[in-house]
């Protein structure tokens, strides 16, 4: 007699007790990243591993979707049911206007990660500012003293948004002093300084955290590092680098050589997408598949 065939999707295992998965049907939920580009995204391994992991029917892929098309894109995903988005460059800020509502972190951040329904609404959040704070807890850090943010850009903002929620003095330092000085602003932050070792060498002692939100560092530039006096910082203080290609930058490497505490940019990046997971399916996220399936994904 013959036998049935195989419904199920073979793939490479994640985390020890893999289970059964369908494959995709007519019930298979759907949920996806738009970002332009997009093909280097890492959150399709990270999510789907965590589907297969729970034996959800579930589906996360991505769309090259250049700015213009947002718009169509959304009233796309409200026409599909699609269950949920994460936005990436260059779509976090225009996303802002095409919600029924924020979430207080979107609102406060001016930029949506994260588009989840709620009673019929499509709510824009941000995972980025808690993802990050989770990131840190996971490794150990306790909100402290002062805390050194490096960089005014979009992640900046999130950053230094969660710092202040947690009672953090902060300290900004951009290449351009004006952006910095917009950002202090925005969130009460303490001071604004110019991104020069010279200038930032007396506030070392007292710091106890100094996080990367530049791009420098990143590849294809990855011998590059911002200019920070690591060697004046106190023994206990922490340095976290949201650049994650490579995930080793030079920052965490001399961080790591002087004996200080590292916390990488993959943390940050599945602490926020385990939030959206959360939105999504109710469910919670099962973490260590999630940080493995990227930590072992040929992409980086
Ligand atoms: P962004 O909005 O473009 O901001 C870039 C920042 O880097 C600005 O402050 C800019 O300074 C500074 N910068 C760029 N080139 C510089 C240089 N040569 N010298 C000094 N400063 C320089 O970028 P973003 O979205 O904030 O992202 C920043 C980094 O964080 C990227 O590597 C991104 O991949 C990473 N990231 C990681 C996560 C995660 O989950 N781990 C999440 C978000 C972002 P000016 O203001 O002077 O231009």
């Amino acid at each position: 007699m013959d036998s049935a065939p195989d419904r199920t999707l073979s793939t490479t295992p994640v985390g020890a007790d893999l289970r059964v998965c369908p494959l995709p049907n007519a019930e298979t939920q759907l949920v996806g990243v738009l970002g332009y580009p997009v093909r280097h995204s890492l959150s399709p391994i990270m999510h789907n591993a965590a589907f297969r992991h729970l034996g959800l029917n579930w589906v996360y892929l991505a769309f090259e979707v250049p700015p213009e098309s947002l718009p169509d894109a959304l009233r796309g995903m409200r026409a599909l049911g699609i269950r949920g988005l994460n936005l990436t460059i260059p779509h976090k800020e225009a996303a802002v206007a095409l919600v029924d509502a924020l979430t207080p972190a979107a609102q406060a951040i001016g930029a949506v990660n994260t588009l989840y329904w709620h009673e019929g609404q499509l709510i824009g959040d941000n995972t980025d500012a808690e993802g990050f704070l989770r990131a840190l807890q996971a490794a150990g850090w306790q909100p402290g003293e002062p805390a050194l943010v490096l960089g005014a850009g979009g992640s900046a903002r999130a950053v230094v948004y969660a710092l202040k929620k947690v009672g953090c003095r902060v300290v900004i330092a951009n290449r351009t002093l004006a952006r910095a000085q917009q950002l202090q602003r925005a969130f009460g932050a303490e001071q604004s300084l110019p991104l020069e070792s010279q200038a930032l060498r007396p506030l070392m002692p007292a710091l106890q955290l100094i996080v990367n939100c530049t791009s420098l560092g990143m590849e294809p530039d990855s011998e590059a590092m911002p200019p920070v006096p690591l060697d004046a910082l106190p023994t206990e203080a922490w340095v976290c680098d949201l650049v994650y290609r490579p995930v080793q930058t030079r920052l965490l490497q001399a961080a790591h050589q002087l004996g200080l505490r590292t916390v990488d940019g993959l943390g940050m990046l599945v602490h926020q997408g385990a939030l959206a997971f959360e939105r999504w399916t109710g469910q919670p996220a099962p973490l260590e598949v999630m940080d493995k399936a990227i930590r072992e994904s040929p992409i980086h």
